[in-house]
């Protein structure tokens, strides 16, 4: 007797083949039998009715770190029918973290270690698989604060311990996030020696690179230094180029990275479908005004206004930057507009109101950001090398706040929906590789991302002439539709369309 029945589906399985009908049977959690099962016996039955039945989504790119213990069910990327998440991305995990920064951000959500963090989950239970990586921002924090030097060597040997620690604990690789403090202050040799020490834990070095508009092939090409003196996995993270001078410079990106793996570097990366990128405000201003605690940057704003307001106005266009979230109620009116559109109403120039706003909010302030082409987001789609990763957190819609950017809520229905279905880039065999065996293969999770005996049961039946995104940049807060039975670990997590309130998520550790 098996414990579910998907019968009569058109079996798309995640390596890239053509759908087949067949049945699809799970026991103890894995997938037990496949193909025409004819009459058996199970708990329950699900009719495809001829929909399809893919592996369940791994979101290669996650910022859900801290977000599973607010919204264990993460209903934001369940319904999306993802099923495991790879979290601690861009340089920022939710371990390690110093007591300082713990008592001066106020904010939980930090544990002291890997550790801690994977058994907090665990002890929790959430709705989705996790897999853990550690950020190199997070580490840095830890061990030096957030400041513009370089390390000691006991400190770049505090860093490595802590790297170690870590991968010792469950995580399986490391991130970077080269814009943002404190990883933007380290200099490629520290992040060639941390990447070694996790390279010998057997871990990916993920990056979000150091620059991704005009300088983006060199961004590019550090990465794969790293890769190649670490001799460790790379993953580019979400790759795109911002600014219209800039676009088209993800084809020789691309075309670096396949000559990079003729040369024997591992390197690989992910994208979101949108032509919008998402940060918090703070990433516009200049690297000095944004070392140190919180209070010394603000400090900064107050004291040296004139200085940052002419490095901040050097050919940004301000209409094309959304205000996405603030901390304060009197400027909730502000989200969804834009910065120029915010100065205009307060007659201010658009540089001064992006420093009134994060003091007024003490930095809390996230942004949307217009950079992108579609022209360059299909051509990456479309690239052998290229996954689909959400760059987003779990979240709910029955608490929405603010309008964060819509890939959080639409990422992969929308690859499916839009840009497989709708408008041909990609086949939805191909859409449904990029976002299950793909990632599974860069991960080295070998017991997921395909539908076959003995894999985990962890399944989506989707109907593919409805599936797309419902979130929009004014709209954010919306569920996708079309993705209506999503089940992990052999549990039904959503039925007919609809989210049962169980947590059959694991913490995902390497072999
Ligand atoms: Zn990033
Ligand atoms: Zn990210």
């Amino acid at each position: 007797m098996y414990q579910l029945v998907i019968r009569g589906g058109r079996i798309i399985d995640g390596s890239g083949a053509p759908w087949y009908y067949g049945d699809v049977a799970v026991a103890g959690g894995r997938i037990a039998s496949l193909g025409r099962l004819g009459c058996t016996q199970a708990d329950k039955v699900i009719d495809a009715g001829g929909q399809v039945i893919c592996p369940g989504i791994i979101d290669i790119h996650s910022h859900s770190d801290a977000a599973l213990t607010t919204f264990p069910q993460a209903s934001s990327k369940i319904r999306q029918g993802v099923t495991t998440e790879v979290v601690g991305q861009c340089g920022a995990s939710a371990a390690p973290v110093d007591e300082i920064s713990q008592l001066e951000s106020g904010e939980a959500g930090h544990w002291p270690t890997m550790g801690h963090y994977l058994d907090a989950l665990r002890h929790q239970g959430v709705a989705v698989n996790v897999a853990a990586l550690v950020g190199h921002g997070s580490i840095r924090r830890a061990v030096m604060k957030n400041e513009d030097r370089k390390p000691s060597p006991a400190e770049l040997a505090g860093m490595v311990s802590q790297v170690a620690e870590a991968m010792q604990q469950g995580a399986w690789g490391m991130s970077t996030g080269l814009i943002y403090a404190p990883s933007m202050y380290a200099h490629t040799p520290e992040l060639i020696a941390l990447a070694t020490e996790c390279a010998r834990h057997g871990g990916i070095y993920f990056t979000h690179l150091r620059n991704e508009a005009a300088g983006l092939l060199q961004s590019l090409d550090e990465a794969l230094e790293i890769g190649r003196a670490a001799q460790i996995p790379v993953q580019i993270s979400h790759l795109k180029v911002t600014g219209e001078a800039n676009w088209g410079l993800v084809r020789p990106a691309l075309a670096r990275m396949v000559e990079a793996r003729e040369q024997g570097i591992d390197v690989t990366a992910d994208q979101y479908p949108y032509i919008a990128s998402a940060t918090s405000l703070s990433a516009v201003l200049p690297g000095w005004v944004r070392e140190g605690q919180r209070e010394a940057v603000m400090g900064k704003l107050r004291t040296q206004r004139a200085q940052i307001v002419s490095e901040l106005h050097q050919g940004r266009d301000w209409s094309r930057v959304m205000v996405s979230a603030v901390a304060r109620d009197e400027d909730r009116r502000w989200e969804g507009c834009s910065i120029a559109d915010i100065a205009a109403s307060r007659s201010s120039g658009p540089e001064e109101t992006v420093i009134d706003l994060l003091l007024d909010n003490a930095m809390l302030v996230g942004m949307v950001g217009f950079g992108m082409c579609e022209a360059d987001v299909e051509y990456v789609m479309a690239h052998p090398l290229v996954m689909i990763g959400s760059d987003a957190s779990a979240r709910s819609a029955e608490a929405a706040q603010g309008k964060p950017h819509p890939r959080n809520y639409g990422t992969f229905p929308r690859v499916l929906g839009r840009y497989s279905r709708q408008q041909g880039i990609l086949t939805l065999e191909e859409a449904v590789r990029k976002m299950t065996s793909l990632p599974a293969s860069r991960m080295g999770i070998t017991d997921r991302g395909l539908i076959r005996p003995g894999l985990m049961a962890d399944l989506v039946v989707l109907d593919p002439s409805t599936v797309l995104d419902a979130a929009t940049f004014t709209d954010p807060h919306r569920y996708p539709v079309g993705i209506n039975y999503v089940v992990v670990n052999g549990q039904v997590v959503v039925d007919r369309g609809a989210e049962l309130p169980v947590r059959p998520g694991q913490v995902l550790i390497p072999h």
